[in-house]
């Protein structure tokens, strides 16, 4: 069904993978970078050096599938890396500051298909960063759901377990769990 995003001749585009936690927005991401890697296409990953949870130069989904990246504190950096880079894949887009709406912009426009993938919504169920902002900029915007952990419903939030009031808390399953709209605010 994701064929039809497949650029047809050289022109750059932003496309975003967003959704909650546990909805394998990290999967689909490394899917549609090992599809363009197998055409021969030239790519690169990053990520927000934040998020050091499993390893500092790899994306690793959920179903343990994984491909090198490089940790960036600033999206700045992102642009001296990227000579020869025909597309590149950007995770938990969500950690960045805004300049990131900025950075990707430039890359599209430079002909580069740039491919995002983050959380929309934080634990309080509020915008994410600047995920709004760049699924404005986006050409095509893809919001994956995961089963509601309570009543198995479509998930889209992301419900933390723990107390602690910090919007940037990394962890699995023992911090957050997915919710639908109705188990969140019930
Ligand atoms: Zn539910």
């Amino acid at each position: 069904m994701l064929d039809l995003i497949t650029p047809k001749r050289q022109s750059g585009q932003i496309e975003v993978i967003c959704g909650s936690m546990f909805s394998g927005k990290t999967k689909e991401l490394i899917r549609r970078l090992d599809a363009v890697s197998q055409e021969g296409k030239k790519i690169r990953v990053f990520k927000p050096s934040i998020d050091v949870r499993y390893s500092e130069d790899r994306i690793i989904s959920h179903d343990a599938k994984s491909l090198n990246c490089l940790s960036v504190k600033n999206p700045m950096e992102m642009l001296n890396q990227l000579l020869d880079v025909e597309v590149i894949g950007i995770d938990e887009v969500q950690f960045f500051d805004d300049s990131i709406v900025h950075v990707v912009n430039m890359l599209a426009n430079q002909g580069k298909r740039v491919i995002l993938a983050g959380l929309d919504m934080d634990y309080k169920g509020n915008p994410f960063g600047p995920v709004p902002k760049l699924i404005g900029v986006a050409e095509f915007v893809t919001k994956l759901h995961a089963t509601c952990t309570r009543c198995g419903g479509l998930a889209s939030f992301s419900q933390r377990l723990s107390a602690r009031d910090q919007t940037i808390l990394l962890g699995e399953k023992e911090y957050y769990q997915a919710v639908c709209r109705k188990c969140f605010y019930g």
